[in-house]
């Protein structure tokens, strides 16, 4: 068994800048309850009917399905509704 080396290979178009991000910054909004409610920016025109999320306690946060709206949970100040 020969030990290979791995060799990234590089894009010859780069420009030494990192890989440009093609999604738009997204909005996120800190939380402090496992349950959070969404619906939308009606004030931007982007309401959306009311829906209740569950942030999973692995990644710490949710994306609406509807506006992309991402909600991170505060996990020092994150209430338990138990
Ligand atoms: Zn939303």
């Amino acid at each position: 068994m020969t030990e290979n080396e791995f060799v990234l290979p590089e894009s010859p178009l780069s420009t030494g800048q990192d890989a440009p991000d093609a999604f738009p910054p997204l909005e996120t909004e800190t939380v402090t309850s496992w349950k959070v409610a969404c619906q939308g920016d009606e004030s931007r025109g982007l309401g959306h009917p009311r829906v209740w999320m569950q942030i999973s306690p692995f990644t710490g946060y949710v994306d609406c399905a509807y506006c992309d709206k991402r909600f991170v949970v505060d996990r020092e100040h994150v209430h338990d509704d138990h």
